[in-house]
């Protein structure tokens, strides 16, 4: 029986398909936006450039110095940057770092902003910001900084190295797993978060495989749109604050971390969510969800350990204590020593505990 629920959808507009970025200018035009500010990497400054062309004489000006963690130093250049030349909207072109600059703009100065991503971290589709200050990372939830416009260009995203392939599509999945164990779940974004499970489980090996798969390619900007979606939609649990706690105190690579940390956090959480780990499982299509994660991400060649991302066997105390100092939703309470043996699990890259045991049981 359906449960009692409250769902809010996001305003949002988005294209999806190959060669949608032809239609930056027209969609810039329905923004008012007749000097657009275009936002990138140094790294995909080519993929800034070919937008710039498209835009034409929206065009104003171009910014090319977005870093992972948006640190507030780096907003505030590009916003005098912004005022300087007195932009009217905002055209990230890139991943969640790129985007997460855009939004922070958004948040200062209201402009208008379309995301064009080049990864699966779902940022696009989130009243989320997380900004950098002194070495501290700190997140809102503001409608203010929700893009306005998404262009999914498949063609963008066909040169997405191998290695962020899959990294960047199972910190996707990690939305849509804790998507079907939030506190606030609803039965359209849970619909949603398994056929994105689904869509990146299918999709991901191939794009391993095969990166220039268009076919793949899709599935997997289709899945990873789903599970932005979910991440906007709903509160997320552990695994978040896990790689929350990783990332912005042990400065330990985004979609990285969350591919290491996602078998592990499923695992802890599986008994006191069993629904939502039949779900998962279902949707990738094996018995046991967390040995299912921790399975695809071997089969990517994803990373499985914190160690080989930079972690210090030292650090893990005082990681285990900060992610468990402040009270969060989760389906299982949290328990230190418990989170601290997860930890511990995930440093080695054991099989995620719990799994072996589950797994005869069924
Ligand atoms: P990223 O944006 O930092 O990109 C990683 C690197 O890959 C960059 O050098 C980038 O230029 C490059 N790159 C991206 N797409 C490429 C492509 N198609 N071809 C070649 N190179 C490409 O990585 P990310 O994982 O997308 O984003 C991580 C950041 O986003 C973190 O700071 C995280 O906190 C944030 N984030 C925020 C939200 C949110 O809702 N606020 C959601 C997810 C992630």
């Amino acid at each position: 029986m359906t449960r009692s629920f409250t769902f809010g959808g996001l305003p949002m507009r988005v294209l999806f398909g190959h060669g949608t970025v032809d239609q930056v200018g027209a969609e810039a035009g329905l923004l008012g936006m007749r000097r657009a500010l275009v936002l990138s990497t140094l790294e995909q400054r080519d993929q800034a450039e070919q937008v710039a062309r498209l835009l034409g004489d929206r065009h104003a000006a171009s910014f090319d110095g977005a870093v992972m963690h948006t640190p507030v130093e780096v907003t505030e250049r590009a916003l005098g940057f912004a005022r300087e030349l007195e932009v009217d909207g905002l055209v990230a072109v890139g991943g969640g770092s790129t985007t997460g600059l855009g939004k922070a703009i958004a948040l200062r100065t209201d402009l208008p902003q379309i995301v064009i991503p080049t990864t699966y971290a779902g940022s696009e589709m989130t009243p989320i910001l997380g900004q950098t200050e002194n070495g501290l990372k700190t997140t809102q939830r503001t409608p203010k900084v929700l893009p306005e416009t998404t262009i999914y260009d498949v063609s963008l995203t066909l040169g997405l190295p191998v290695r962020l392939s899959a990294t960047s599509g199972l910190n996707a999945i990690a939305h849509a797993v804790e998507a079907l164990y939030a506190p606030d779940a609803n039965p359209i974004i849970s619909l949603l978060s398994r056929e994105a499970i689904r869509a990146l489980a299918r999709a991901l090996p191939v794009v391993v495989a095969s990166p220039g798969d268009v076919d793949a390619r899709a599935d997997a900007l289709y899945g990873a749109w789903l599970c932005g979606v979910a991440l906007g939609a709903v509160g997320m649990g552990l695994h978040h604050k896990l790689c929350h706690t990783l990332g912005g105190s042990f400065d330990l690579p985004h979609a990285e971390t969350h591919a290491v940390v996602l078998p592990h956090a499923l695992a802890y959480n599986a008994g006191a969510a069993p629904v939502a780990a039949r779900q998962v499982a279902e949707a990738l299509g094996v018995a046991d969800a967390a040995a299912g994660l921790h399975g695809l991400a071997l089969r990517l060649g994803a990373p499985t350990t914190l160690v080989s991302l930079g972690l210090r066997e030292s650090d893990l105390d005082r990681a285990a204590d900060l992610a468990t100092q402040a009270a969060y939703p989760n389906p299982r309470p949290l328990a230190r020593d418990a989170i601290r043996a997860l930890l511990d699990d995930a440093f080695h890259g054991r099989a995620p505990s719990g799994t072996a045991t589950r797994e005869q049981a069924a």
